[in-house]
């Protein structure tokens, strides 16, 4: 049946300034890294998107190597964009990266100018548009000059193949360096997405106040540590879960005893806020306003649902921080 999204989608998502910009973000947008790919079903991934569109999700996150295999995401999300959202463009903002191995031989990983201008194609060609609207440089290369990198991006900008540019798993150092060279080029850099959880606080150590201080976006991904901070794991290992599937990303052994005693602390802190463990740990990163946005990921639409749900509750007494803080203790990543 043909898709007619809800009228009232934009009532009911919060929108925020992406850093010192004019542009606005959910503040939950999703991820299609798992769960879009060729090896996924099709019908639900599509179900999932159509339904975070009519919650106000604006904002879909891809890669050139979203899959398995590299590529599918971006096929799948394009037959999405020709059935479903043909005449919608103009209220998504839809990104993509390259800086992964996406291809064999020298041109089809790290940083260079050819790997990016040729990687950005593909995806418009997976995709079936024109441009997208974020282009990532996915991770730093320390083999290419970063001018090298940065003025592909600006050249991307410039042949209006994207409208704006981010960086990805860039340290706060290699963020300082790049944001100057870009200014400098007159493409500034709108926004940053690095790894952001309760499990993982390396940015909170210099990455958030480079980003505030230049007025630069943060879109926070895994912010569910690929689906441990949650429920998903407290009885064991799911076949149908992301550590259970081989094409997964996260490894059984990361699922330490250790860590699932501190996953039940944390879920009975967030029963406590009335929220589930997932709610509360997205609710945790949108407390900073820093954090424009929570990439999510989603296998289901419960899932989904159960996540935008966490802006309901925002709100942290300081009481509350200071258990989690406990709970999380020597085990936060502050390196
Ligand atoms: P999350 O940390 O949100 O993990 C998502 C997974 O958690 C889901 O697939 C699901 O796992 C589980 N989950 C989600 N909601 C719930 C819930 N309510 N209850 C129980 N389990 C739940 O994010 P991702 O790791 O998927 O990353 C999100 C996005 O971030 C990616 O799609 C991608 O766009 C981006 N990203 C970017 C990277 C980069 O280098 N720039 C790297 C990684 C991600 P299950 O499948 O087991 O059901």
């Amino acid at each position: 049946m043909a898709y007619s999204p809800l009228r009232n989608r934009y009532e009911l998502m919060q929108y925020n300034h992406c850093g010192r910009s004019g542009l606005k973000l959910p503040a939950i947008s999703l991820g299609l890294w798992h769960n879009f790919g060729g090896v996924d079903p099709y019908e639900t991934g599509r179900r999932i998107v159509r339904r975070a569109f009519d919650a106000g999700v604006t904002h879909f996150d891809l890669a050139n190597n979203y899959g398995p295999p590299g590529g599918s995401a971006e096929v799948n999300f394009g037959r999405m964009l020709a059935t479903d959202f043909k005449t919608l463009r103009d209220e998504l903002i839809i990104s993509t990266k390259a800086g992964y191995y996406m291809w064999p031989g020298p041109y089809g990983d790290g940083g260079s100018r050819k790997y990016l201008i040729s990687s950005l194609d593909k995806s418009l060609q997976r995709m079936g548009l024109e441009y997208v609207d974020i282009f990532y440089h996915h991770r730093f290369d320390p083999e290419t000059p970063v001018e090298e990198t940065m003025m592909a991006l600006d050249q991307i900008v410039r042949q209006g193949k994207a409208l704006y540019v981010g960086l990805s798993n860039y340290s706060a150092e290699q963020t300082e360096e790049a944001v100057a060279i870009l200014r400098k080029l007159g493409t500034p850099c709108l926004i940053h997405q690095p790894r952001y959880s309760m499990l993982d606080r390396t940015i909170e150590v210099s990455l958030l106040d480079v980003l505030d201080k230049h007025g630069i976006g943060c879109i926070a991904y895994s912010p569910l540590a690929q689906g441990l901070l949650s429920n998903r794991y407290l009885e064991g290992i799911p076949e149908d879960s992301r550590a259970g599937k081989p094409s997964g990303f996260l490894k059984k052994e990361e699922i330490s005893l250790e860590k699932l005693q501190m996953i039940q602390k944390l879920n009975e802190i967030a029963g406590k806020r009335h929220q589930s463990l997932a709610q509360m740990a997205i609710s945790w990163l949108l407390k900073d306003k820093r954090v424009t946005s929570v990439l999510i990921g989603a296998s289901s639409i419960q899932q989904l649902e159960n996540n935008i749900q966490a802006l309901d509750h925002t709100h942290f007494e300081k009481a509350e921080l200071e258990m989690i803080n406990q709970v999380l203790g020597k085990s936060q990543n502050h390196v």
